[in-house]
């Protein structure tokens, strides 16, 4: 029977389409924090959204499931099949055409590598407005599929704000062509809202039609030293009220992450001459030349007032762009440089805006004093009411057997907090098999049902992405 399913989809995608090697599959059946390791029948790259279709309509006659990739940076398990060996694995990342660009859109393939969208964007005097540390490996695909977030949300809203149209193949191997840009449309639902963010559980992603935005005339890049994570919420207050839409991201980061990643990063240097207990980075982007003209001005006035209220230590406003990108390279870094450190339990959440830097306040001693040697820290997008929530092990705890026994304990406890102060578990990683069960025990039991409602009906058999999200 598998025998048969492999010979008919060779058949189809060819010797380039489909692979047993385990050489060229191996690098794919890992998560990127090393967390999880599954096994597959083999790898399939379709080159075209009619391949794709007919591949998932193969994997329906046989039973066959299927885990669709893109760049394989999930934070959350998501694209990583489990351990049967049952399972297709599905790599889009062949569907990487990009363009046309025109009327501030751009078509892509959902194999389109987020740096290269980047890229093309500004080839054409435009830009793709969300960024995030993965942008090298992330996908068009990866990012609709968990609905990705990142350092640009504050001003532009998340990856459901940038589709403005969608192409994707359901669990029959059927493909819905959602993709016409239309401004109003109310044939009833929004289906392209529904896949979007569903983790490859309700169809496959194969093209995208997105929104860009005019390149910014000007940034300015402001690394200030802060005593207090309510210091940063009330800087934040008053970055929003003096810079208004100028106002493009404004991340948090405590001082652990930052010598975390000076370690790591041998060629990085202190932005401040000395430290700080919190930094916050903040951008100020300008849409036109007189704009960007002023820009250096309001950065200056800003911090001026920041520092006359006390909410600054000290601060520096980077002098270039190389200044620029340096000091966003240690925000982008402190993932992999705190992966290097050894185990820990990460956890991506949101609470209300105006409530994270209590929980902040509240969550990190109570996490330490209750785990005992546990290091707990906040970092990431406090503008969105969202941070990466990490709980470091104690010096030489062995990692699966500390993540399986007290790290889960430690993840009940942070996520009971969560849904205490009325957040949410997920805030941008998406639950993948990280998070099931978490979110099995913990969400509206309404919520559950209709999510389950719209799989059995779009995914009879269960056959896309099992094992994730429901
Ligand atoms: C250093 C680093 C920093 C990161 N920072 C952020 C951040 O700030 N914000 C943020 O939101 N994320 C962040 N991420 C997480 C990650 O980059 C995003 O989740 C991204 O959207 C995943 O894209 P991918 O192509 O790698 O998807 P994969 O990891 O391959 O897959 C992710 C999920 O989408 C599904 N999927 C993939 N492609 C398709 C498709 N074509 N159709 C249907 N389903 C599909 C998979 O089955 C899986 O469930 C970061 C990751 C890294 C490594």
């Amino acid at each position: 029977m598998t025998a048969d399913f492999l010979i008919e989809l060779e058949r189809l995608l060819g010797r380039r389409g489909l692979t047993h090697d385990p050489a060229l599959t191996e690098p794919w059946l890992t998560d990127w924090r090393g967390r999880y390791h599954g096994r597959a029948l083999a790898l399939a790259s379709p080159a075209s959204t009619d391949e794709v279709a007919a591949t998932v309509s193969l994997c329906a006659r046989h039973g066959v499931p299927i885990v669709p990739q893109g760049g394989n940076s999930s934070m959350s398990g998501g694209a990583t099949p489990d351990a049967s060996g049952t399972a297709l694995l599905l790599s889009l990342r062949r569907l990487d055409p990009i363009g046309p660009v025109e009327d501030g859109q751009v078509r892509c393939g959902a194999g389109v590598i987020l740096q290269n969208l980047h890229d093309a964007a500004e080839r054409h005097g435009l830009r793709f407005p969300l960024t995030l540390g993965g942008k090298g490996s992330a996908t068009v695909g990866g990012l609709i599929a968990t609905n990705a977030g990142g350092t640009q949300v504050l001003r532009h809203g998340t990856m459901r704000d940038q589709v403005l149209g969608l192409e994707a193949v359901l669990a029959d191997g059927s493909i819905i062509d959602l993709m016409s840009p239309l401004k109003k449309d109310n044939r009833g639902f929004d289906l392209k809202q529904v896949l979007i963010g569903s983790e490859g559980t309700l169809g496959i992603v194969t093209a995208a039609t997105l929104r860009l935005k005019p390149r910014i005339a000007g940034r300015s890049v402001i690394w200030a030293g802060l005593e207090t994570i309510h210091d940063a919420r009330a800087l934040l207050l008053l970055a929003q009220q003096r810079a208004a839409a100028a106002l493009e991201g404004f991340e948090v980061l405590p001082r652990h992450c930052l010598a975390a990643v000076l370690n790591y990063l041998p060629a990085a240097r202190e932005p401040l001459a000395w430290a700080a207990p919190w930094y916050a980075l903040i951008e100020l982007v300008a849409d036109n030349a007189d704009d960007a003209g002023r820009l250096p001005e309001l950065a200056e006035s800003l911090l001026g007032e920041a520092l006359v209220r006390d909410l600054v230590l000290d601060a520096t406003i980077a002098a270039n762009e190389a200044q620029a990108e340096a000091l966003w390279l240690l925000r982008d870094s402190i993932s992999p440089a705190e992966r290097a450190i050894g185990p820990a339990m990460q956890h991506d959440i949101s609470v209300p805006v105006a409530d994270m830097a209590d929980f902040i306040a509240a969550t990190v001693p109570a996490v330490e004093a209750r785990f005992a040697g546990t290091t707990a820290l906040a970092f990431g997008h406090l503008g969105d009411g969202n941070v990466h929530f990490h709980v470091l092990a104690p010096p030489g705890a062995e990692r699966g057997a500390w993540e399986e026994s007290v790290g889960k304990h430690i993840s009940r406890f942070v996520h009971d907090e969560v849904t205490a102060w009325h957040g949410s578990i997920s805030a941008e990683h998406g639950i993948g098999q990280m998070k099931r069960a978490e979110l099995a025990r913990l969400a509206d039991p309404a919520r559950l049902a209709m999510m389950r409602a719209i799989k059995q009906a779009l995914d009879p058999q269960g056959l896309l992405n099992p094992g994730k999200l429901l």
